[in-house]
């Protein structure tokens, strides 16, 4: 087991130290005060994850996919009822509310739940009439690199179907927020998981990355994070040919029609943007109005936006808790100040909270110059930036005039605007009337610059498995 608060690396089934002794610091983002310790992997202790992994390949993927489905399945009950504890450190180190927190628990336990129960299934042979057939494969080792904004829901779509499909995992957990991962691999421990099948580092990324993806046991590279260092990750994987599945930035517009229910929109639009302090890649984050219910929407959305209460992510009655590191305050301040300066009106917010702890108030921007800052890189954070339409052509361009394409909000009541909506958003994800993340049964992934291949569902099954064609099973003679 795991010291609580000095967390370990997890390498052939054992906790332990880096070889070199080397650690990092977690810091309190409520408070700015170091309360915990993580393992820095060495070059060492990499290899050995690799060794661990490459040795456990050839046991776990012919284990039967129902049996790797049942451990997963056994690991999702243990983590659901350890959720308590763990949306509590979770939030300590994150700065999400307890109830954000024991949210996202619940959704990477039903991932894993999905995942175990669809095992068997999904590595089935496909037959394709009398004489052939598709075999899905697993592909061997997995390098698995995830962030700091949702790390257990993150952690569970790349973890999860890798091993229901009998891949080995080395998993890189975020160094701000090491106890979910260490949450997530205990359970799998105890459920049974053979050594080496995961294995669980922390670092420098860049290292970890550079030695992980240099090497040809590693076949798969998944990432949760920027679009900068996706790329970064795809060239490094290039080398040796490692699949990608890159999950990166999002910029995702709302669009309020003429006929949106306003009374609806507003409060889905403030809760799901402003969960876990606006810090996630599809995250609402510039909205357009019709020009009829402009100054309308936009007095409505500020009062709520102002009404959210602010506070320790501990405290039952906060709304919204701090931004999980100084990097995130830095780019809000950075990202404010340059529409400020092009001429945008601050309607609510733009300045950091006079207190200890990385606390940034709800922003809600107009006014905002179409060469800002804001409009082009992804705010990451609590910033919303709102601006009226009056042709659904100029909107349709204004939507899709960033270099992301994750997700797409739309509120209408009527159908043909729905329609053409839906057609002319260029994103990975539209969702009509409603806001809600992502779910275990469904895929959910990128175009354009928001990454490419699938996490959840099927598909993100399939992410981790070749599909091997046998022909002419009519030659077969009667030993078949
Ligand atoms: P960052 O770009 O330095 O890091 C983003 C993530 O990638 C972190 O988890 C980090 O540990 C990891 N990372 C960084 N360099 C790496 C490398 N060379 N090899 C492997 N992993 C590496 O920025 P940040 O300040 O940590 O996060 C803020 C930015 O990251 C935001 O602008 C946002 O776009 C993006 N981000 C996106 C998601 C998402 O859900 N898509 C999650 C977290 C961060």
């Amino acid at each position: 087991m795991s010291d609580a608060k000095s967390y370990r690396l997890f390498i052939n089934g054992m906790w332990r130290a880096a070889r070199d002794g080397t650690t990092l610091p977690v810091i309190n983002p409520a408070t700015e005060e170091v309360f915990a310790s993580v393992c820095s992997a060495s070059t060492a202790d990499l290899d050995e994850a690799l060794a661990a992994a490459e040795q456990s390949r050839r046991a776990w993927s012919s284990r039967p996919a129902k049996e790797r489905g049942k451990i997963l399945r056994a690991a999702a009950k243990i983590l659901d009822a350890n959720a308590g504890a763990a949306a509590r450190d979770l939030s300590a180190e994150q700065g999400k509310t307890i109830a954000e927190a024991t949210g996202e628990y619940k959704r990477a336990v039903e991932t894993l739940e999905w995942n175990g129960a669809h095992a068997e299934e999904l590595s089935a042979s496909i037959p394709m009439g009398p004489n052939r057939m598709v075999v899905p494969e697993p592909l061997g080792v997995v390098a698995a690199f995830t962030p700091w904004n949702y790390p257990a829901v993150l952690i569970a779509r790349k973890l999860a179907p890798a091993l229901a499909a009998g891949c080995p995992v080395i998993l890189k957990g975020a160094e701000e927020t090491p106890s979910v991962a260490v949450h997530t691999v205990e359970a799998l421990q105890q459920a049974g998981l053979p050594a080496g099948v995961v294995n669980l580092v922390f670092g420098v990324p860049a290292q970890i990355s550079e030695r992980l993806l240099s090497s040809p046991i590693v076949k798969v590279l998944t990432f949760t994070g920027s679009t900068a260092v996706g790329k970064q990750l795809a060239k490094l994987a290039a080398n040796n040919l490692q699949r990608c599945i890159l999950e990166l930035g999002g910029h995702s517009p709302v669009v309020i029609c003429e006929d949106a229910d306003l009374e609806k929109a507003i409060p889905a639009i403030t809760e799901y943007k402003f969960e876990c302090a606006g810090q996630s890649c599809n995250a609402p984050s510039r909205i357009l109005v019709a020009r009829p219910v402009y100054e309308e929407f936009l007095s409505r959305l500020t009062e709520a936006a102002r009404n959210i209460k602010i506070g320790p992510p501990d405290d039952p009655a906060t709304e919204m808790g701090p931004m999980a590191n100084a990097r995130r305050i830095e780019a809000m301040q950075r990202l404010t100040r340059d529409a400020v300066d092009r001429g945008a009106r601050v309607e609510t917010g733009g300045e950091r909270l006079d207190r200890p702890g990385f606390y940034w108030p709800p922003t809600i921007l107009s006014g905002v110059p179409k060469d800002a800052k804001v409009l082009h890189e992804e705010p990451f954070g609590p910033i919303l930036t709102v601006a009226p339409f009056d042709t659904i052509e100029e909107m349709m361009e204004e939507a899709n005039a960033t270099e992301y394409g994750l997700a797409a909000y739309i509120f209408s009541g009527t159908d043909s605007a729905k329609r053409e909506l839906i057609n002319g958003l260029a994103a990975g994800a539209v969702s009509v009337n409603y806001l809600k993340g992502v779910s275990a049964d469904a895929p959910y992934g990128g175009v354009k610059q928001s990454g490419y291949g699938y996490e959840g569902g099927e598909p993100g099954f399939r992410s981790f498995q070749s599909s091997k064609l046998v022909n002419g099973l009519g030659s077969f003679g009667s030993d078949q």
